[in-house]
């Protein structure tokens, strides 16, 4: 009986002897291989399920077969003799000894493995055809867009880091990757005007044509063995091709090329004439070392320098540009441990009466002694400290500082004239905090009368401010702290309109001295640049202000500053920034010249 449950079973089945022959396949078997189960007797059983063609399923069959293992599943592709393949999963488990004639499926497991007296093993494949079909079916569906039918991110990803992983062992190709990361230029105004559907049908035309560059690259490609680049949507109108194996930064600027090139001829959507454009990010590196994460952030950079640059473009990687942002990164982390740990300094600069040559006051410049980087500029965590807010607490600390030191040296020198200290003051810090507060409290604590303190704001600082920036600059003036417009006529230039402000003194930018520079070098300076700063420097008068150059350089420019009745100068031709030391020796005598 257990033979004829064996015939009938629906499961393919084939009894096995120790030496891997078959003793008998029932029915299911041999339908399922297309071949009589008679004439599957005696045949090599191994052969009927290809188990020798990987090695691992191999040994496992040959220690089954000598009672050393349980078990073995594994899943093997065959081909019917009707010419259909199929997928079966393959499992073969010892036969208990007493029923191994009897050809049933019962005993199994670990138990087996002792229990076996060397009768043989029970065979039986399974179709999973359908299942393997359904599986990658739905493999299919999680890893592909459906807009464009590209592989999504998850596939992408996938390959990226199997493509990383496998160049760490595998010498055989150039042990490089390149990708270029793209993105349309302009999408969503497209997807916002034309709607979402005329946007897909865009994305999907965009897909195709980035399909046929990574083909026609493929067969460009020198190497025989190498695959066509792997195109991939990764989510709104931004798409990758990854070339494995890449041979060198001139191949991805071609592919770039020519991906930017196909994209220019216009798209024809459903009678809608429309073209797009595209910004590239290319990156090409050694494998080794390169994670997927790290290459992707890369390509990021470079994506965004690419719409920086002015879009419509492939830009390549670029270690030098990157490791100034990421400077920008590192300043910024620690600007304000920085203001704690006393890592900044100040330095002065003389103003310079152009009629006596004597130090009238000095500007404030910070400095900041990074640890790592050496003295950094104001230019390079000025602006960094605006935008974290931590301007507050580094204004304040100069602020005091310069207050401080102005002090100092009224009380060195109590017979001579004051020198004023002038200190520079960013927008936020008239927004952010109560600088009004923050200014008296400063002058009580440190004894400097107010007149000898000077506030630097710059024009666009001041322009259309009204309300409490105002009310705060107003309250300064009543004070008696002077105010000066920073860098003037770089901005808007409005004198009629600054002048209804309470403020004392105008900079003007270093741009326009910059107009006299030729004199005495042979070539002729500029006639309108000196007609428009002596009518700025006659109009600043009439409305009450006093005029500073700044960036004085040469001995011809002050002349002429002079003549045209600018009152004051700032520049190397007095002195550099220096320390409160240097200030000390300079005050009292004439400015010296330090060039
Ligand atoms: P600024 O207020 O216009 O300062 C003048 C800048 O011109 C200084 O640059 C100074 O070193 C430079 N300079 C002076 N004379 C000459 C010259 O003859 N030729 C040339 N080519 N340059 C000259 P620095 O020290 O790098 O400061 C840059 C800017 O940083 C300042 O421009 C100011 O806007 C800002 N800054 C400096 N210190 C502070 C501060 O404590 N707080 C704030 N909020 N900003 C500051
Ligand atoms: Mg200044
Ligand atoms: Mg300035």
């Amino acid at each position: 009986m257990l033979r004829g449950a064996f015939a009938a079973a629906p499961l393919a089945m084939a009894l096995v002897d120790r030496e891997g022959l078959v003793v008998s396949a029932n029915e299911s078997l041999g339908a399922l291989l297309g071949i009589d189960p008679e004439v599957l007797a005696g045949k090599v059983a191994a052969d009927l399920v290809d188990l020798a063609s990987d090695t691992r399923a191999w040994h496992a069959y040959r220690e089954v077969l000598r009672g050393r293992q349980a078990r073995l599943r594994c899943t093997r592709r065959l081909k019917h003799p009707d010419g259909h393949s199929l997928w079966a999963q393959v499992t073969v488990t010892p036969l208990p000894a007493e029923t191994a004639t009897e050809g049933s499926e019962g005993a199994r497991g670990s138990e087996g493995v002792r229990g076996y007296g060397g009768q043989g093993v029970l065979l039986s494949v399974a179709d999973i055809s359908a299942r393997r079909e359904l599986q990658a079916r739905l493999r299919h569906l999680q890893m592909h867009d459906p807009v464009t039918r590209l592989p999504n991110r998850t596939l992408f990803f996938e390959r990226l880091s199997a493509a990383l992983e496998a160049e760490s062992y595998e010498q055989s190709g150039t042990g490089r990757i390149g990708l270029c990361y793209l993105d349309l230029d302009g999408f969503k105004a497209i997807n916002d005007t034309l709607g979402h559907r005329v946007g897909d049908r865009l994305l999907a035309a965009v897909a195709e044509r980035l399909t046929r560059c990574a083909e026609e690259a493929g067969l460009a490609r020198r190497n025989p063995g190498a695959v066509a680049p792997l195109v991939a949507r990764l989510g709104g109108d931004e798409f990758a091709l990854l070339i494995e194996d890449s041979t060198g930064t001139d191949q991805l600027a071609d592919l770039a090329e020519s991906v930017l090139k196909a994209l220019q001829l216009p798209f024809d959507l459903a009678g809608q004439r429309m073209s797009v454009s595209a910004s590239i990010g290319v990156v090409e590196r050694h494998a080794a070392g390169t994670t997927p994460t790290g290459l992707m952030q890369a390509a990021d950079t470079t994506l965004y320098w690419a719409k920086a640059d002015g879009k419509s473009r492939w830009t390549l990687f670029d270690p030098e540009r990157n490791a100034h942002r990421m400077t920008r990164q590192a300043l910024s982390s620690t600007l304000r441990p920085a203001i704690e740990r006393g890592e900044f300094a100040l330095e002065y600069q003389p103003l310079v009466g152009m009629a006596d040559g004597r130090v009238h006051g000095v500007e404030a410049l910070v400095r900041w002694h990074h640890p790592q980087f050496g003295t950094l500029t104001p230019n390079r965590f000025i602006g960094l400290a605006e935008e974290d807010g931590s301007i507050v607490q580094l204004g304040r600390w100069v602020l005091a500082t310069a207050c401080r030191q102005a002090r100092r040296w009224q009380l060195e020198r109590p017979d001579e004239p004051p020198i004023f200290v002038s200190v520079n003051v960013a927008v936020r810090q008239v927004w952010d905090s109560d600088l009004v507060a923050d200014v008296a409290e400063i002058l009580a604590e440190t004894g400097l009368p107010a007149q000898l303190l000077q506030l630097e704001l710059t024009e666009s600082a001041v322009m259309g401010s009204a309300g409490r920036p105002l009310q705060a600059l107003q309250a300064l003036s009543d004070m008696g702290v002077g105010i000066a417009i920073d860098d003037f006529g770089t901005g808007y230039s409005n004198l009629a309109y600054l002048s209804r402000l309470p403020v004392s003194v105008l900079k003007l930018d270093g741009s326009f001295v910059r107009g006299f520079q030729y004199e005495g070098e042979g070539v002729a300076p500029n006639p309108a640049d000196e007609i428009v700063v002596e009518a700025m420097i006659q109009l600043a008068h009439r409305l009450g202000l006093t005029v500073t150059a700044e960036c004085v350089e040469t001995a011809a420019q002050a002349e002429r500053l002079r003549r045209i009745g600018c009152d004051t100068g700032q520049g190397w031709l007095y002195s550099r920034p220096v320390g409160a030391d240097r200030i000390s020796l300079l005050m009292g005598s004439r400015a010296c010249r330090q060039g």
